[in-house]
């Protein structure tokens, strides 16, 4: 696997590679989630790219960005394994120059729910991803639903702003138990790891209770009764597909989705409800 940390290289390198490219983006501490990311990648694509880089633009600053997990050894050798072509893996200074100034927002959906509770962070997503999609020029970016709300926000800014790119969304790898994989499961100690889980029920609750006709309310309440007490319940909603607006009735497509913190670690998973041919048609 080759391997670029500045731009003018990661550019050279990726033009070499053969057509159609997938790029799967990440912030390492690499897990099964990526890899199926990259799986996913090497099945349409002729060739993989990857990126590492943990992003301080989309990190506020009281949050995690000197305690994220990284493991840069072990995430190439995991990548290299799984088949990835060459591996993009800039420091900030290579990103974000002392004078940068320019940062791209998705409206409205920017200000929602992650972006209501982590101001700043999907500025600093998108702004990344525009960076990383001109250095790079891929046909395929792999995204994965575990940030439904980022891989929607990505797949509009992509539509609004032209481009050339196609989105796959890969759906979301979990635990045997349910738990959504994510670098930050590493900061849960077996206590909270326990807990965890409830999130996921949570979200199974209220869907099973909508797919039963409960009414929102009713349905959002016992989803949220799902939760550990410990736990501190950030939001439970359910929410448009496309736009990530609220619904008041329950109708496909739709996401459920659940933000929680378990002690300090702030855990967001989500359920893709699709719309679904009824039985008899056709
Ligand atoms: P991150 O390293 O957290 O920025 O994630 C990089 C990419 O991997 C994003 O597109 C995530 O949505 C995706 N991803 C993270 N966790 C999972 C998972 N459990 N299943 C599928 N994709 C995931």
């Amino acid at each position: 696997m080759e391997s670029a940390a500045t731009v003018a290289r990661a550019r050279a390198l990726s033009s070499a590679l053969p057509r159609p490219l997938g790029f799967v983006p990440t912030m390492g501490a690499l897990h099964e989630g990526h890899l199926e990311l990259v799986r996913h990648a090497r099945e349409r694509c002729a060739a993989v790219l990857a990126s590492i880089f943990v992003n301080p633009l989309q990190f506020a600053p009281n949050e995690d960005l000197a305690t994220y997990p990284r493991d840069l050894n072990h995430d190439r050798e995991k990548l290299a394994a799984a088949g990835v072509d060459a591996l993009f893996q800039p420091d900030a200074p290579a990103m974000y120059p002392a004078n940068f100034s320019t940062f791209v927002e998705v409206e409205p959906l920017g200000a929602l729910f992650e972006g209501a509770q982590r101001p700043g962070h999907f500025r600093g997503v998108t702004t990344v991803i525009v960076k990383l999609l001109n250095i790079l020029q891929p046909d395929v970016l792999f995204l994965g639903q575990k940030d439904a709300q980022q891989a929607v926000l990505l797949r509009k800014m992509i539509a609004d702003l032209d481009f050339l790119v196609d989105v796959e969304i890969v759906p979301t790898v979990r635990e045997p138990d349910g738990l959504a994989r994510s670098s930050r499961n590493r900061y849960l100690d077996s206590t909270r790891r326990a807990e965890a889980v409830t999130l996921y029920q949570a979200l199974c609750t209220t869907l099973r209770a909508l797919e039963d006709g409960a009414r929102k309310a009713d349905a959002l309440a016992a989803g949220a009764a799902s939760l550990s007490p410990s736990a501190q319940l950030d939001y439970l909603e359910i929410v448009d597909a496309e736009t990530f607006e609220p619904i008041e009735k329950f109708r496909p497509p739709a996401f459920v989705i659940g933000a929680a913190r378990f002690g300090t670690t702030r855990l967001i998973d989500n359920l893709w409800v699709p719309l679904r041919p009824s039985i008899g048609s056709g």
